[in-house]
């Protein structure tokens, strides 16, 4: 499953930022996802709970907030709002909008002990 890769790179980065800040237990992860990021949040969470077993996030809270789709409309020369890829600009119908947000998946932040 895609999600397990993906909670196993989380834990790594915990590790090291562990390693680095010097705490040894991980209270809550915030992670950022944009709609476009080709994540499955219920899996993720499922993910999330087998993977920080027995690891110092074991028991963690995760939150995940979602992030907006965001797209620039070259025509129009303005950041407009889309809602997936390849959606026409609802100001001007063009198909030129970039998409520049919605694709992150990032850590956030976390709350530590
Ligand atoms: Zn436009």
């Amino acid at each position: 499953m895609h999600e397990m890769s993906i909670c196993e790179s989380i834990v790594n980065v915990i590790e090291e930022q562990a390693a680095a800040q010097g705490f040894g237990r991980v209270r809550r992860v915030r992670l950022e996802i944009g709609p476009l990021a080709g994540v499955e949040t219920e899996a993720l969470r499922f993910s999330f709970d087998v993977v920080t077993r027995g690891s110092l996030a074991e028991g963690a809270a995760l939150e995940i907030i979602e992030t907006p789709v965001t797209g620039w409309c070259m025509p129009c020369g303005q950041p407009v709002a889309v809602r997936e890829r390849f959606d026409a600009c609802p100001e001007c119908g063009s198909y030129q909008v970039q998409i520049t947000g919605g694709e992150e998946l990032r850590i956030k932040d976390l709350e530590v002990d």
